[in-house]
């Protein structure tokens, strides 16, 4: 018998730690149109799962941002936050498969390891064969061995060697919080996304991301990991260096700039919301996004 051929999914994940900036909308537009040309699913999920810096109102204006945008999405916002008990379980095959330790180490006193890709630091592999005398465990790392490689559609072909450039990294933190790493994965699976587009600063998670659907036996998506948008002194705007919010009464300057970002060539700035949809949705081509990991900040407030 054929299987039924699943339909595409995509998904755009912000963490409620601000509110929607120019960045975050690069990464809803160019997730929205590709899903939209695939004939497929679109849907929004609230990355809350580190919830110390996270806050509702934030989701809640994230949602009402993008619906004033003109984004619509398929089905319930999935929340992360609601989503323990699945973790735990992803946790728990892991952990039967003996490729996770309890970790005793403390911030304090990883300061001094290497950095990894990521810039934090690559765990020295203190715990890993046993908790030396003396340490309880506070945290559950994976013991990583292997390479990775993946073709992203956009930045072109990929390789990590995963002890070398990341070291056995934390699912479940020492706050009793799951890591992002575990939580992106189980809900992509258990959302049925079948292809990731976002920010090119995460492109060094995704072979972290591919190692563990690997082990949990889950599929793995294509990737698309876009340009970011980056200021004058080549810092990627963000929430935590205050990128100014979207501004909802007049969406379409920079949808119009979002477009241009991702390499499309919008017709006019003084489009109708409705006529930029219907624009994009015809126009939109993943090749034509630029190949490269960060661009300018446009300027489209004038
Ligand atoms: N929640 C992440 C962020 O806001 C995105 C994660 C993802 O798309 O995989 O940066």
């Amino acid at each position: 018998m054929t299987p039924l051929r699943s339909i595409p999914c995509g998904r755009f994940a912000p963490s409620p730690t601000g509110p929607l900036h120019f960045g975050s909308l690069i990464s809803a537009l160019g997730s929205y149109l590709e899903a939209q040309a695939r004939g497929g699913r679109w849907l929004v999920r609230i990355e809350d799962v580190d919830r110390p810096r996270c806050r509702p109102e934030y989701a809640d204006d994230i949602l009402a941002t993008l619906e004033a945008f003109g984004f619509t999405w398929d089905g319930e916002v999935m929340f992360q936050s609601r989503r323990t008990a699945r973790y735990r379980e992803a946790l728990e095959v892991l952990k039967r498969q003996g490729v996770v330790y309890p970790c005793g180490c403390t911030r304090a006193e990883l300061a001094g390891a290497p950095l990894g890709i990521d810039g934090a630091p690559r765990y020295p592999g203190t715990c890993r064969d046993g908790l030396p005398p003396g340490k309880v465990a506070r945290a559950w790392r994976l013991r990583v061995e292997g390479v990775v490689d993946f073709v992203d559609l956009v930045q072109g072909p990929q390789h990590q060697d995963l002890a070398r450039e990341v070291g056995d990294f934390v699912l479940l933190r020492a706050d009793g919080l799951f890591a992002y790493q575990l939580a992106v994965v189980v809900d992509d699976a258990d959302q049925g996304v079948d292809h990731v587009v976002r920010g090119a600063d995460l492109i060094h998670s995704t072979a972290r991301q591919i190692h563990l659907q690997r082990l949990l036996g889950l599929p793995t998506p294509q990737y698309a990991h876009l340009p970011v948008a980056v200021d004058a002194a080549g810092a990627k705007l963000s929430k935590q260096t205050r990128a100014a919010p979207l501004d909802v009464r007049d969406p379409v300057p920079a949808l119009v700039a979002a477009a241009r970002f991702l390499g499309m060539e919008p017709p006019s700035c003084r489009l109708a919301s409705a006529e930029f949809w219907a624009w994009a949705r015809q126009s939109w081509c993943l090749d034509r996004v630029p190949r490269v990991m960060s661009l300018p900040l446009p300027d489209y407030s004038r």
